[in-house]
């Protein structure tokens, strides 16, 4: 399996976390982003990560270099050409990654798997604006993606029983635990997750407790290893809010609405850890 090539778009945090693992696993590497520092970085970044297991003693400075010489990157998307799958991980827009997967579509050999990482787009839509929807899978990765066990594989309509066997097993090949879902907005750990920490949020523009309570509260009493408030501080307020909007714009169930809070923290810019402020300081 690991004679596969794979093709990664996007050399973003969650591209370049992918061609990581790929990589690590020995699978031959091709990753493409628009711009040639998105590259540079990527690979700049990947290098320190190898280098964070090696004094971890979990990696070998021969296994570092056998893995990023596995790595190619291009700029032109031509280059992906060869390859037997490739995921996409651009940046999040439906246009954008609907001109990606027509342009894919063209060039990638007729055989070949099509699997987008979005975290909020239909993989049916997706499918639907090429012509190999069968052949079009989402492979959803938890960021940081070396770290992380778990890919959803999403299932558009049109996914063939063929095309879920062949990614459940690369998924397996690259060391992680493949769990099947629909297509469905937010699929099964943004539908669970981000819900539970719009009602903790709720529960603070109530004034139930204190954030810091709220959070102590879920770490006691459920075991939780961070409170829903500190978490959403980590993910980014914004991107709660927009995970929010995408599971009540695409049910229009009002169990979904975001909490009014959340939406005037993030009018005000306070988005959490990356800007010093959310429901905690930094
Ligand atoms: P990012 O902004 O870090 O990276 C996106 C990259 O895509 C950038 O390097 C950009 O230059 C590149 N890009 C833009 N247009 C392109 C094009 N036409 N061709 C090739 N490359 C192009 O974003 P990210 O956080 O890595 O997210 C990427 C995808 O992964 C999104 O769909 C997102 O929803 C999904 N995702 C993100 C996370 C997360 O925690 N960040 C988790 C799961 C899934």
């Amino acid at each position: 399996m690991s004679q596969q090539k794979i093709g990664v778009v996007g050399a973003g945090t969650m591209g370049n976390g992918i061609a990581q693992a790929f990589a690590v696993a020995g699978f031959e590497v091709i990753l493409t982003d628009i711009a040639q520092p998105a590259l540079d970085r990527a690979v700049a970044t990947i290098s320190g990560s190898l280098d964070r297991l090696i004094k971890k003693e979990k990696m070998t400075e021969a296994q570092k270099a056998a893995a990023l010489a596995k790595i190619s990157t291009a700029t032109d998307t031509q280059a992906l050409a060869v390859a037997d799958l490739v995921i996409e991980a651009a940046t999040e827009n439906l246009e954008l990654k609907t001109k990606i997967f027509k342009q894919l579509d063209g060039l990638m050999k007729a055989d070949a798997i099509l699997a987008s990482n979005t975290s909020s787009i239909s993989i049916t839509k997706l499918a639907a604006a090429t012509g190999r929807a069968d052949r079009v899978i989402g492979m959803h990765f938890f960021n940081p993606v070396p770290m992380m066990a778990l890919v959803e594989v999403i299932r558009g309509l049109q996914t063939s029983d063929a095309t879920y066997a062949t990614v459940e097993a690369i998924s397996k090949a690259v060391g992680k635990t493949p769990v099947q879902v629909k297509n469905s907005p937010g699929f099964v750990v943004n539908r669970l997750l981000c819900p539970m920490i719009n009602e903790a949020i709720f529960a603070l523009g109530e004034g139930l407790a204190e954030a810091a309570a709220i959070d102590e509260a879920m770490k006691l009493g459920c075991n939780h290893p961070i409170g829903p408030l500190a978490l959403c501080d980590m993910i980014g307020l914004d991107v709660e809010l927009a995970v929010m909007q995408v599971l009540f714009e695409g049910t229009k169930d009002p169990k979904y609405r975001p909490a009014p809070l959340l939406v005037e923290m993030v009018e005000a810019g306070y988005l959490g850890r990356k800007t010093g402020k959310g429901f905690f300081t930094y």
